[in-house]
């Protein structure tokens, strides 16, 4: 495939390319450019070209550009789904819901095109009277991670563009491909040239002279806490609005009253969702004492039973992880967890799988030590931490006690367990009976170390643009 840059569907300036392996077996999925700092600045001279006009339409035509775009996603979903899977290693079913997210996330914000205003006052007493616009900040840019790419993608997308930004977005060079796929399909639905240009390439290539450059006035980052903080470092001291959607190790609070099968259940649903490669995956489950064997106990019934395989064959519940990297990390984690006595029940492989697939059979683990990794770092595949809980003080101090702050939830039938709960947890989201769930119609983002910034919801408004007051006198 090409990078999209103003008009073009082009090579890299260098002219090399990187191969996308498919996570399942290691064949090649398909390749990409590798942009660096030269094709970075074509794209962002695009995009600034392309800004002289996209900001002067009507909200409401940009809008409808961008119901065009979900109505294209929405008849290609397959095709983009399958490329999906291919590059990220995810089920075809989450590769399709995660397309028709993203047109979901596009219908959103061209419904929301028309909330996009400011304010006028007026009569002030000794000063006449006072208007207020609001203008887009100019050329923005996204970067963003390989675990939900095209959804990722979309929220950014939406937000720039209907407030009247343009956009250089980089996706990861792990799974680049299904968001190339949905920007050619946006330029065919009728996006005009420049408005949205995606570059390829790797952080240190095509990331950091992106983050750099001078006429890039925000920057909307998903990903890594370290990769946050070296961009929250690039850029102090430049003005640059900056939006950073950090990593998680959400708690999930499943309380005496709940029935302990159908919660294990949920956790086991949640949890395998992408193979675990999600930010706001439960990734640890605190179980208060009275149903805490009856729910482990079920997690131990049918964590056995889970059927690992290429994402393309419609048994596989859970796919491969997408990268080696990321594999080893996680079995470095539970290897970490035996030598400290937890208690590990895994599920298999089955045979016939390629050797050359990234599988990573989920693990259920008990008894963790409270300074194990796993509860204090971000586990970015299927491990399933269950710890026990007197009561909802200790549940709560538990799931407070790291440096994350991004998603939490609390399982009860008793509202005011719930109340209580959602005030003390420490995170941008909490779910009450769900989680995980983030439609665009409310704000998402973390709190402490996953990040400041919200997308989605009516935050973007503010967001994506800047009050100018203008005040006149009589
Ligand atoms: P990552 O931080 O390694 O990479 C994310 C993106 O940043 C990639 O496109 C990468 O090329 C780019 N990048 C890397 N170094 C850069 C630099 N110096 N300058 C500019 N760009 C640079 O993260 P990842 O491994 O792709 O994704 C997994 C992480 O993303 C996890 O921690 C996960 O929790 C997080 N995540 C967060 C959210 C959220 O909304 N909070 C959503 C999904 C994933």
């Amino acid at each position: 495939m090409q990078m999209m840059i103003g008009d073009q569907f082009t090579e890299s300036v260098s002219g090399e390319r990187t191969r996308i392996e498919n996570p399942a077996d290691g064949t090649p999925a398909g390749e990409v450019p590798s942009g660096g700092a030269e094709d970075v600045r074509l794209a962002v001279e695009a995009a600034g070209e392309a800004f002289l006009r996209w900001s002067e339409l009507p909200n409401s035509h940009r809008g409808i550009t961008l119901f065009r775009s979900a109505e294209l996603i929405r008849r290609e979903a397959d095709r983009l789904a399958l490329i999906l899977t291919t590059e990220q290693g995810k089920p075809l079913r989450e590769a399709k819901d995660e397309v028709l997210g993203a047109a979901a996330v596009f219908e959103y914000y061209a419904g929301s095109a028309s909330l996009i205003t400011a304010g006028y006052s007026e009569r002030l007493p000794r000063y006449g009277y006072g208007m207020v616009q609001r203008k887009p900040l100019g050329v923005c840019a996204a970067i963003i991670p390989w675990n939900m790419p095209v959804l990722i993608a979309a929220w950014k997308i939406g937000a720039a563009l209907v407030t009247g930004n343009t956009l250089v977005l980089k996706p990861s060079i792990q799974a680049p491909m299904a968001v190339l796929a949905v920007g050619e399909a946006m330029q065919r639905s009728g996006l005009p040239p420049g408005v949205l240009n995606i570059v390829t390439g790797n952080g240190a290539d095509a990331g950091d002279p992106l983050i750099r450059h001078d006429a890039v006035r925000k920057i909307s980052f998903t990903g890594s806490i370290e990769t946050g903080q070296a961009i929250a470092g690039a850029t102090a001291g430049t003005m640059k609005r900056l939006t950073l959607e950090l990593g998680g190790n959400d708690p999930m609070i499943i309380c005496s009253d709940v029935d302990p099968v159908a919660a294990a259940d949920a956790a086991l649903a949640l949890r395998l969702y992408n193979c675990g490669q999600i930010c706001t995956s439960p990734k640890r489950m605190i179980v208060m004492d009275e149903i805490h064997d009856a729910f482990v106990s079920r997690l131990q019934q049918t964590i056995p039973e889970v059927v690992i395989g290429d994402g393309t064959n419609p048994a596989s519940r859970i796919g491969p992880l997408n990268n080696e990297t990321g594999r080893a990390g996680v079995e470095d984690a539970i290897l970490r967890l035996e030598d400290e006595g937890a208690r590990i029940l895994r599920g298999k492989i089955p045979g016939g799988l390629s050797q050359k697939g990234f599988f990573c059979p989920p693990a259920l683990a008990t008894g963790c030590a409270d300074d194990s990794r796993v509860l204090s770092e971000e586990i970015f595949g299927p491990v399933i931490p269950v710890i026990r809980a007197g009561d909802l003080d200790e549940a709560i101090d538990s799931a407070n006690s790291t440096r994350f702050g991004l998603g939490a939830s609390i399982w009860t039938q008793q509202i005011n367990t719930a109340e209580q709960a959602a005030e003390a947890l420490e995170a941008g989201i909490v779910w009450v009976n769900q989680h995980m769930k983030l439609p665009p119609e409310v704000p998402f983002g973390g709190v402490k170390g996953s990040g400041f910034g919200r997308e989605n919801g009516l935050s973007f408004i503010d967001a994506y643009t800047e009050e100018k007051t203008i005040l006149i006198s009589r």
